[in-house]
């Protein structure tokens, strides 16, 4: 007779192991916090005699549901931003708000939240990708979980790290910690190619090699970042990361959205781990992914819930149940990835594609005791048929819900008994989270208000003071002004040629705060596009001073790089009109009695606009030269050649009240 710790009797036993052995009258054996038999309970118990047997009331036994791809803290912004478009939820929304409110107390509260949701729904594992990944690993080991917990890795500064070099060092430093704990495998995550650059992925992938621990990343997940890819290097996602070396680690990928049959015969070369989230993916319209292609390629594919603000819970069932029905209905094949693959996926699978399938993810012996029992006796998974041994397999699927788990172990400890939580309070922890969305509230709420706020929030803008000198007036041809420019009264600098498309934000009354898109076409001398340039800039309201034929104008002004898409800015600046202006450009950089000056003759394309418009600007002086040097212009513009200058039509003034520039 052999001696075990505990066996665990009258259990429906599925082990989810290859061969998918199954025991409707099971029963299961622990010894130290293992799995020392699993089998018929008749037979079990002739062996092994136990200090401690659980009876399991005829539930069924599984091992515990692997979430393969989630941002645990991000449960604490939940609901915080939905229904928007992922750029302008993930820059618009999220990293501002992460940049602010993200600590290790954030992480600490909002992984024990996520972990006591996981418990209650079955998981006993998951694959988290945040910041302060010390805290969030903290707190899961004292709730008990099972994680492989990356710290994030990006080129722009996070909550966690200033720069990218900073953020490797924190990644070094806490997979040095944690290599080698019981419960929490280290890892590093550099987030994705888009926010990440070449030199970042090959020192992750080298970093990952090194410490033998698992390199978690997002790849392809919408069809821009493909397109992206394709445009700028000449090759989609998954050829371009494998050349930087990255699957020379264990790689763990979320989505894998976009990728074809290549691809997907490379992922699987490399031996690479998938995460599909069929919430997540269907929330922000991602698409979907190759679940089936991945499937019959052979690859480890489990299942995520992603993060509590794009899913928004992180119930597991859910997320197997979404699965199925997507593959069945995408490739209109009802038996398409039935209800034992899609189990084995939030399970065996899952864990394989974290690269711990030695320790968890299926119920066999040595394994880890990591176990959930879920009670099928509910009128909603009600009745039972035994002819065919796959059916339990469809109640669970398919009928099961997250709140039928009834117990959950992991390496051999109960964190939830009869459905009570034995390593974590909730109560506590809900009040703090509460007090923590108030104080988000607050911060978006004045963020909102300011449209400088709001450009801030998105990196980037640069203040600008200016006062300038500047004068417009209206000629029906350029000619005339264009010899005045050639024959020599002025000294001529330097000419530029653009086309200039702007898009004017307005927010207010009128000479309110206006945020200028502007895309620039540099053109060449035949003609051709040979560069483009796109920038914001938000021009505060304008003070004036009245000039003869010049005004002076002092406006504060932010320019930033635009990186987004104008939709992006449309989306997340949400104007109250806007208005479009094309126009084509001669710039004249020239010298008059000592001061630079900038000419331009315009030309307004879109609305069409007769005639040409001359500006003449002063270069960015001083409010005292502004006063002594405004009769300059009026000297200047009898220089070109102006004479009884229309003033600047109404339209135009309209137009450009946004700032010219
Ligand atoms: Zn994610």
């Amino acid at each position: 007779m052999n001696q075990a710790d505990c066996i665990l009797s009258n259990a429906n036993v599925l082990t989810m192991d290859d061969a998918y052995h199954a025991y409707p009258r099971g029963a299961m054996v622990l010894r130290g916090g293992a799995i020392a038999a699993v089998g018929d309970e008749a037979e079990l118990r002739r062996d092994w005699q136990a200090t401690e047997v659980v009876d399991c009331g005829g539930h069924v036994l599984l091992p515990g549901l692997v979430n393969a791809h989630t941002h645990v803290p991000m449960t604490l912004l939940r609901g915080l931003a939905d229904d928007r478009r992922l750029d302008v939820w993930l820059l618009g929304y999220m990293m501002p708000v992460e940049r602010e409110f993200v600590s290790p107390d954030f992480c600490r509260l909002g992984t024990l939240l996520a972990c006591a949701e996981m418990i209650r729904s079955g998981v006993t594992c998951f694959a988290d990708m945040y910041y302060f990944e010390d805290a969030v690993a903290a707190a899961t080991a004292e709730a008990g979980m099972r994680a492989v917990c990356s710290q994030t890795v990006l080129k722009f500064p996070t909550p966690d790290a200033a720069s990218f070099e900073d953020s490797l060092a924190a990644a070094r430093d806490f997979i040095g910690r944690w290599k080698n704990h019981a419960l929490i495998v280290p890892s590093v995550a550099p987030h994705a190619p888009y926010t990440c650059t070449a030199e970042i992925l090959q020192a992750c992938a080298a970093l990952a090699v090194e410490f033998d621990v698992p390199l978690h990343t997002h790849l392809a997940e919408t069809a821009q970042e493909v397109d992206d890819w394709r445009a700028e290097f000449g090759m989609p996602v998954i050829p371009w990361v494998k050349k930087q070396g990255v699957f020379e680690a264990k790689v763990l990928a979320a989505h894998c959205v976009h990728i074809d049959d290549g691809e997907i015969n490379s992922l699987q070369h490399a031996g690479v781990g998938i995460a599909h989230n069929p919430s997540s993916n269907l929330k922000l319209a991602s698409g979907f992914a190759p679940v089936v292609s991945m499937l019959q390629a052979g690859l480890n594919v489990g299942v995520g819930t992603d993060g509590a603000a794009s899913n928004n819970d992180l119930d597991m069932f859910e997320e197997m149940r979404l699965a199925t029905f997507i593959a069945k209905a995408v490739s209109r094949d009802p038996t398409a990835l039935p209800a034992r693959e899609t189990l084995a996926m939030a399970t065996r699978l899952g864990a394989r594609a974290l690269h711990i399938g030695d320790r968890c993810g299926t119920l066999e012996p040595g394994k880890r005791a990591d176990l959930i029992l879920v009670d099928l006796d509910g009128v909603h998974s009600w009745p039972p048929f035994e002819r065919d041994p796959d059916a339990v397999y469809s109640r669970v699927v398919y009928s099961a819900k997250s709140t039928d788990v009834t117990d959950v172990m992991v390496d051999g400890r109960w964190l939830m008994r009869h459905r009570q939580l034995l390593t974590i309070q909730t109560e506590p922890l809900l009040e703090a989270a509460a007090a923590y969305a108030r104080r988000i509230d607050q911060f978006l709420l004045a963020r909102e208000g300011s449209v400088l706020s709001k450009l801030i929030a998105i990196g980037g803008a640069e203040q600008e003071e200016s006062y300038e000198v500047q004068l417009k007036v209206q000629v029906a041809d350029s000619e005339p002004v264009l010899r005045a420019l050639k024959g020599g009264s002025v000294r001529v600098v330097r000419t530029a040629h653009y086309h200039e498309y702007d898009t004017y934000f307005s927010f207010g009354p009128k000479e309110h705060e206006r945020l200028r898109h502007r895309e620039d076409e540099f053109i060449d001398e035949s003609g051709n596009v040979f560069n483009v340039r796109y920038r914001l800039t938000l021009t505060g309201p304008a003070k004036e001073a009245e000039y003869p034929n010049a005004v002076l104008l002092s406006r504060s002004r932010f320019i930033a790089p635009a990186k987004n898409s104008l939709r992006f800015y449309r989306e997340y600046f949400k104007p109250g009109s806007q208005a479009e202006v094309t126009k084509d450009r001669l710039r004249w950089l020239i010298t008059y009695k000592g001061e630079e000056f900038y000419v331009n003759i315009d030309q307004i394309t879109r609305p069409a606009l007769p005639g040409f418009y001359v500006e003449i600007k002063s270069r960015t002086w001083s409010r005292r030269d502004a006063e002594q040097k405004a009769g300059l212009i009026s000297e200047l513009l009898a220089a070109l050649g102006i004479q009884g200058a229309a003033p600047v039509s109404k339209e135009y003034t309209e137009l450009a009240a946004g700032g010219t520039g």
